[in-house]
């Protein structure tokens, strides 16, 4: 029902910069090679993910707002070992509880596309409508049917900060896809598809930026592996903000992670300063459980004490590489 669905919504759904995580997530997990995102007024009145993935069926389209609905578990062993990085099926009907959504989708095997539109969670219509193959979502008025939590949004330049911190994130996640996004109008980030990690970092934060931070790399493929930047000692944080982490591609707030990250620059950094990071971290998909929690941002390894470890020495080796 409505009520149950606008709570359960709220676990997922804090602010524009949760419905863009969802929807671009789901890009991602769509196969696509291009994500385009644009957004007014912070996201709050409008926000819109554009991908040439591979698109939905009619059937599916409507399905995919139902509660649970995920084509992304078939097995219940997948529950287990999950590759993709949505896998709940809540995003979508959570978004659509408390915004209006449109969505028009089209995939190879149907001749033309479809479109869903759905307000407050009710089903206004569905129609045939003209889209190349991919999915293009539009998300408007969040929070519309739910004034006590449209009290809680900020402002349009905070909720635009955090939306492109976001996307910031994603197109560092994924290289190899295209990312551009739109606020107001106003192109403020395209990343053409890069050839690895150093390369999209470029794009994003140029060339100045890349100079102050030291390559880390080290663990073992297989077990735990991390990959990614640190900044170098003299650029030193009076907070974790700029710390991004990334386990198996997902964007996770970790204190062991983190916790590892300072122990690396123990004695190198004064205490209460904090480097700024950015590391992927890859386990095997059965060492972590991504199951912790609706917003799916924190995780808990199977060996804690191996990951932490290999952040350690990884971060260790590149601050030793550069004479610290
Ligand atoms: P989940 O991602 O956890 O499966 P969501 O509510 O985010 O659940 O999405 C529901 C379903 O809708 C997905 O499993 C997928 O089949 C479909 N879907 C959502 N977004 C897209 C997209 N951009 N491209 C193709 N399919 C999508
Ligand atoms: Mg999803």
């Amino acid at each position: 029902d409505q009520l149950s669905n606008q709570i359960a919504a709220g676990e997922v759904i804090e602010r524009p910069a949760s419905v863009a995580k969802e929807l671009v997530e789901n890009s991602i997990d769509a196969g696509a090679k291009r994500i385009e995102i644009h957004f007014e007024g912070g996201g709050r009145r409008l926000l819109r993910v554009a991908d040439d993935g591979e698109g939905m069926a009619r059937d599916d389209a409507i399905l995919a707002f139902e509660r649970h609905a995920t084509s992304k578990i078939s097995r219940l062993e997948d529950l287990f070992e999950i590759r993709t990085l949505g896998f709940r099926g809540e995003a979508l009907a959570s978004i659509a509880a408390v915004s209006r959504v449109e969505l028009v989708t089209k995939c190879d095997d149907e001749p033309h596309g479809t479109r869903v539109r759905i307000e407050g969670g009710k089903l206004r219509d569905v129609e045939p409508a003209a889209h190349p193959r991919g999915t293009t979502i539009t998300m408007r008025d969040l929070f519309f049917n739910v004034p006590a939590r449209r009290k809680f949004l900020r402002s349009e330049a905070t909720e635009s900060f955090h939306l492109t911190n976001l996307i910031t994130h994603y197109a560092l996640a994924h290289p190899e896809i295209e990312f551009t996004l739109i606020n107001n109008g106003r192109e403020t980030l395209r990343a053409a598809p890069a050839l690895d990690l150093r390369e999209r970092a470029y794009q994003i934060f140029g060339a100045d930026f890349i100079e102050n931070l030291l390559l880390v790399e080290g663990g073992e493929r297989g077990s735990a592996f991390v990959r990614g930047f640190v900044s170098a000692p003299r650029e030193r944080r009076t907070s974790r903000d700029a710390q991004y982490l990334f386990v198996n591609g997902r964007f996770v707030r970790d204190k062991l992670i983190a916790r590892a990250l300072s122990e690396a620059y123990r004695s190198i950094l004064p205490h209460g300063t904090y480097p700024a990071a950015l590391l992927f971290l890859d386990v095997p998909f059965d060492e972590v459980d991504v199951n912790v929690h609706p917003a799916k941002i924190e995780v808990r390894f199977r060996r804690p004490e191996l990951v932490a470890e290999t952040i350690r020495e990884a971060v260790r080796a590149a601050l030793h590489g550069a004479g610290y």
